[in-house]
């Protein structure tokens, strides 16, 4: 099956169109700055990768381009949209109604829609995204993959806040937890490389990028996360502060005479690595800073260290210890001393990094960088959302056709 996964940010379209028999990426691409001027797209992968600066106005301008840049450019694999069989839309809110994927029908647009107040920026542009794809090809499944999904199986005593319990069930607050269709993928992922099911295993997995979140998954089942009611608690990030006491926002408020919205955007967009820093959100920038001898450099990469630590250290206990550590994304994957640091001295619970497994650099492979003789494994599982939306998709569509 050839199915289109398409995933709306606020001002971008990633997408990647998938064959499922063989899991073959036949094309990728991704519109930036969509709504400004400067808006282009970036069609193919890695040495084919092309950019065209072109105007888009909005999400739906965006959709055009890109199914005429998979249709009509120069190595396109398709040469009509009739050719894709189904549309998997990523879908960053899906509140308390979805805890699994599904095929996208009006009611389940209807909910999307009423979601939109808790994910401002991302389900409006993703609900434009599905009528467009609706209007252009009416007979074509589209299924919804939540990045919430993952995390409705969280106990009550996790997903609440010590609150007035009236609040929180009034405006909807609670741990909806975030990039659950990455846990889930590594957590798949991580039983297939351990050979065992994953119903057997206890698996803490770290999605450590820009965004950060940790998550212990028992028996295959989430049970806690780092993300909250929204993608700001948790972890120290790239831009974001990750959990702080929250007396700070109002006496922050008043100290220096911030609006909410001010101060929303000092915790989303100048806080973390950036804030503490003062040189960047990437964590490239901060470990020169930091191997260059700059103070602060060096204490926001001890921060974002202690601050994985004090989670992991949470996962394993709520799950009395673990079986494997998954770690994915950009540090995750590639940041050796980031991951030395975290696993310093982690010995007496098992849990004990191969320094030179951890040293070498595989290119984006899966892999072990525990020692054989560690109990607790350590792995590199390079994420894959696509995959995941790909394959929900396909099962669903499968389904129908029985
Ligand atoms: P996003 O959440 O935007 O998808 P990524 O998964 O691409 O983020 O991760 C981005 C982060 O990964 C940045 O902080 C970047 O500095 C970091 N990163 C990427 N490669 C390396 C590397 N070789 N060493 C250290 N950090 C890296």
């Amino acid at each position: 099956m050839k199915i289109l996964v398409i995933n709306a940010g606020s001002s971008s379209l990633k997408y990647q169109l998938i064959d499922t028999e063989n899991n073959k990426m036949l094309a990728k691409g991704l519109c930036e700055r969509v709504g400004s001027k400067d808006s282009y797209i970036k069609h193919g992968a890695d040495k084919d990768e092309r950019i065209f600066a072109q105007y888009m106005a909005d999400h739906e301008e965006a959709l055009a381009v890109v199914f005429d840049a998979l249709c009509h450019s120069e190595r396109s694999t398709i040469h009509s949209i009739n050719e894709i069989d189904a549309i998997g839309h990523r879908i960053v809110h899906g509140g308390n109604y979805f805890d699994s994927s599904v095929l996208i029908t009006p009611d389940v647009i209807k909910k999307i829609e009423s979601l939109c107040t808790l994910a401002p920026l991302h389900n409006p542009p993703a609900l434009k995204c599905i009528n467009v794809c609706q209007s252009m090809a009416p007979d074509m499944p589209q299924v919804a993959v939540f990045d919430t999904s993952f995390f409705q199986s969280l106990p009550p005593s996790a997903y609440m806040y010590p609150l007035p319990y009236e609040l929180c069930e009034k405006h909807q607050i609670r741990k909806y937890g975030a990039h659950g269709t990455s846990h889930r993928y590594i957590a798949q992922r991580c039983a297939a490389l351990m050979e065992q099911p994953i119903e057997d295993l206890k698996i803490i997995t770290c999605h450590l990028g820009n965004g950060c979140s940790i998550s212990a998954v028992d028996h295959g089942i989430a049970v806690d996360t780092s993300m909250g009611f929204t993608p700001l608690d948790g972890l120290m990030m790239g831009t974001r502060c990750g959990a702080i006491d929250p007396a700070i926002i109002p006496f922050l408020e008043e100290a220096e005479d911030l609006t909410p919205p001010q101060i929303n955007e000092l915790m989303n967009k100048k806080s973390g690595l950036l804030g503490v820093s003062g040189i960047s959100n990437d964590m490239r920038d901060v470990r020169k800073g930091a191997e260059e001898g700059n103070e602060r450099a060096v204490l926001a990469y001890e921060m974002y260290a202690h601050s994985i630590r004090k989670y992991l250290g949470q996962y394993l206990v709520e799950m009395a210890g673990c079986d494997a550590i998954v770690l994915t994304a950009g540090v995750g994957e590639n940041c050796d001393r980031m991951r030395r640091i975290v696993f310093a001295g982690l010995q007496p619970l098992g849990i004990i990094l191969d320094q030179e497994k951890n040293r070498r650099d595989y290119h984006g492979k899966e892999r072990f960088i525990s020692r054989d003789d560690s109990p607790v494994k350590i792995i590199v599982i390079p994420t894959n959302e696509e995959f995941m939306i790909a394959q929900d998709t396909l099962s669903i569509v499968s389904d129908l056709k029985k």
